[in-house]
């Protein structure tokens, strides 16, 4: 048995000033489906609900799903968004404190999960983006320039939403109490001095100044149609005032990822928007201007990158949100498919390690001992969005075993460690079946299921006669890849006629690496 990804489907939409775009992501989070929809009839909550609505029923239909098979609508809206149902306000939108939440599900028929479309961009690239790639990444700050500018923030793995859902929003901190107003009524907010709408507003304001500007000469007095995309052919150009305006938006910018990287120190600050989606020498400037700024008590500067999901950064990270919720803590552990025959280990007691060993258990101890255990594959593991894992290891024995399969019992403990949700409060134990025999190695296998994305950590416990931990961590915890064999903490405790026994409240005699953890 597998998990099977067509089993239930989440529909992820971000709202943008002029468009609406949505994805259909599968239970492994891998995109089906996907459109884009501009915005037709305004920018009220009634409008924009209608291109939602639309915008989700399309990714459905296109593909070619059953639409009881939806668990939900995640939905990213560019404005602060309190307590995962009401937005706040929207910039430039007749918004102001809409119960979003509430009427798009009456319109859609679903559970709708909503987001700012910065934490949306930020839960992404940390899931399945940017971050996703490095081995250690708790932290996380992803800086969204796009019409305005926002800020999601992972702290310890998890989306930081402050007291009611609105932190975050880095846009509208004021970075220059000279400048000009923002939308939001404040003045020299970042957003109205380094969104992608601000840096088209300066360089049209100065390039009107001068008939011989680059942008006077191509619209012909027609300053509202001025783009983005042509002031960036103005600064390609060399013209000195889209220039000057590009250059004035990265050095806030700069000073804006700055102020986050001292507040926040994430592991890696990652770029996401409008800004940074035409790869055309942008994010180049911005390094500079990041690298001009002295760093703090020569600090170790934050790393800066460039999203890797592009444009559909935040409604995939609205997708998440849904599948996220769906599949809450891993319970399921599903069978290996190989042979059927073999008996399910029983388990008197079960063994809880690390937090629950010291304070023992009872178990009963087969007659084979156990010569060694090794090859934990693996050994940790990163899952992205709900794919199986099957985890193996091999055992060999001290006494060629007579019955067939032989008494030894092998218990798989897994633990999530330090990603979304943190760790689990009590590590799982699977029982692992015999799969293989081969040159007097038994390879024990289980495949786990469902299992909510973050990163795993495995130990295997071989029980026979005496017990052998198997483990891939150095002393200090950390996982260095070796796969180590720790000898029976009871075999040296125990008399070898003694079928049972018990380690309550022996603490001496647990595992010498366990107890050192
Ligand atoms: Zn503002």
């Amino acid at each position: 048995m597998e998990l099977n990804p067509d089993a239930h489907f989440a529909v992820g939409v971000n709202v943008r000033p002029t468009f609406v775009e949505a994805v259909l992501m599968d239970l492994i989070g891998s995109i089906r489906a996907e459109t884009i929809l501009p915005l037709q009839g305004g920018r009220d909550p009634a409008a924009i609900t209608n291109t939602v609505v639309e915008a989700a029923n399309q990714v459905i239909r296109l593909a070619q799903i059953d639409p009881g098979r939806v668990l939900g609508v995640g939905v990213g809206c560019p404005g602060p968004v309190a307590n995962g149902r009401v937005v706040v306000g929207i910039p430039g939108f007749p918004w102001e404190s809409e119960a979003w939440a509430d009427r798009l599900e009456r319109s859609l028929g679903l559970p709708v999960s909503l987001e700012n479309d910065a934490n949306c961009g930020a839960l992404a690239e940390f899931r399945h983006g940017a971050c996703s790639r490095l081995e250690e990444c708790d932290s996380m700050v992803f800086l969204y320039v796009d019409y305005g500018v926002g800020a999601g923030i992972i702290i310890d793995g998890k989306v930081y939403r402050g007291e009611d859902g609105t932190a975050g929003e880095i846009g509208h901190t004021t970075i220059d109490p000279n400048g000009p107003r923002c939308l939001c009524g404040n003045f020299g907010c970042l957003e109205a001095v380094a969104s992608v709408e601000s840096l088209v507003r300066r360089a049209v304001a100065s390039s009107k100044l001068d008939a011989g500007s680059h942008l006077a000469g191509i619209l012909d007095g027609d300053w509202e149609a001025v783009s983005f995309e042509a002031i960036m052919e103005a600064v390609e150009r060399g013209d000195p005032f889209a220039t000057d305006a590009l250059n004035d938006a990265l050095s806030y910018l700069a000073i804006g990822i700055s102020n986050l990287s001292r507040m926040v120190r994430p592991s890696m600050v990652v770029l996401g928007g409008y800004m940074f989606e035409r790869g055309d020498g942008i994010v180049e400037r911005l390094e500079s201007e990041i690298g001009r700024r002295p760093s703090l008590f020569g600090m170790r500067p934050n790393r800066v990158t460039v999203g890797e999901l592009g444009g559909k950064a935040c409604s995939i990270g609205a997708g998440t949100l849904v599948l996220e919720s769906f599949f809450g803590e891993a319970q399921q552990v599903i069978a290996p498919p190989i042979p059927t025959e073999v008996p399910e280990p029983s388990f008197e007691g079960t063994l809880v390690w690390p937090q629950e060993a010291e304070h023992g258990f009872v178990v009963k101890v087969s007659a084979v001992r156990i010569q060694s255990a090794s090859d934990l594959r693996p050994a940790f593991s990163r899952i992205r969005s709900g794919e199986p894992l099957s985890v193996t290891v091999d055992v060999r024995l001290a006494d060629s075993a007579s019955e067939t399969p032989p008494d030894v019992k092998v218990l798989l403990h897994w633990d999530r460690v330090a990603l979304f949700g943190g760790n689990w409060a009590t590590p799982k134990n699977s029982p692992m079946q015999l799969i293989d025999e081969k040159d007097g190695v038994l390879r024990y296998g289980v495949t786990l299921g469902s299992l909510p994305p973050g990163r795993y950590e495995f130990a295997a416990h071989v029980l026979g006669k005496n017990d052998i931990w198997v483990r891939t961590h150095d002393e200090h915890g950390e996982s260095n890849g070796r796969v180590e064999v720790i000898a029976s903490r009871a075999a040296a405790d125990r008399s070898d006629d003694d079928n049972n026994y018990s380690l309550r409240g022996k603490e001496e005699a647990r595992p010498k690496a366990l107890a050192e953890r």
